[in-house]
């Protein structure tokens, strides 16, 4: 049994402010899912985790160095970090990552026993053309041919349609549903295992009012939450509906 997983992108949002209304709201929160906030990586020292856990938003795929600006996954860890978002659309367009680099990523985190939830995700035009599967499975592809099995039973997947990030489109149950099994499926004929026990999240305008349809779905396991995620409440509310 897959246990609900909710995750939450504050992306280049929230502050010392936020941080500490989120300790106090989330204090005695019940829900049985798995709850992690993934917050920009300087409030991460202000959480005080008990009810969920906390997460990066991105992270080197290399040890340590000359690397001007990154943060590697052990500091991320020091900071208290068991998860970090690696490939979110958002870099993927911004600073140009591929998806064989995403996939580094991964590897890195699961190396240090960090569990990388991994973005996938068609742009609108895809899905228009009626190319989804073909493009989500690429960039399936980059992972399965970095990782083993093992690494990538460590890992979460989440499944994002670009056209529904932040645009207030939340993709319906069943189009969500339809990748989902896709996503399953494609790792199925890796491992059966490995395919049963993935968590997959869909994201893309969850707000609480169609979040319990959209996690009721066989093959969504949680989701992936951007702006209902800086509100407490909200968040909350989103969190319950994956029980
Ligand atoms: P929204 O929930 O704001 O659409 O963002 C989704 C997302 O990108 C989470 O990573």
């Amino acid at each position: 049994l897959r246990k609900p997983f909710v995750a939450g992108n504050w992306k280049m949002n929230g502050n010392l402010a936020l941080v500490a209304e989120f300790n106090q709201k989330l204090a005695n929160v019940k829900a049985d899912s798995e709850i992690v906030i993934c917050a920009p990586s300087l409030l991460l020292h202000a959480f005080e985790t008990h009810s969920f856990a906390i997460g990066a938003q991105n992270v080197s795929h290399l040890n340590n160095g000359a690397h001007t600006g990154e943060l590697s996954v052990e500091m991320l860890k020091e900071a208290g970090c068991g998860y970090a978002i690696v490939g979110h659309s958002e870099r993927r367009e911004d600073q140009g990552e591929s998806s064989e680099l995403v996939a580094l990523k991964a590897k890195q985190c699961v190396s240090s026993g960090v569990v990388p939830i991994i973005c996938v995700g068609e742009p609108l035009e895809v899905r228009e053309a009626d190319d989804v599967e073909s493009f989500v499975g690429e960039q399936l592809d980059a992972l399965v041919s970095a990782m083993s099995v093992d690494e990538l039973s460590k890992t979460v997947i989440a499944y994002e349609p670009i056209w529904a990030i932040g645009t207030g489109k939340t993709a319906s149950p069943e189009q969500a549903q339809e990748v989902h099994e896709f996503i399953r499926g494609y790792f199925n004929k890796v491992d059966a295992q490995l395919a049963q026990g993935l968590r997959i999240l869909y994201g893309g305008s969850v707000k609480p009012d169609n979040a319990e349809t959209l996690f009721a779905q066989k093959d969504v396991d949680g989701g992936l939450i951007g702006g209902a995620s800086l509100k407490a409440e909200d968040f909350i509310s989103i969190c319950q509906a994956a029980n």
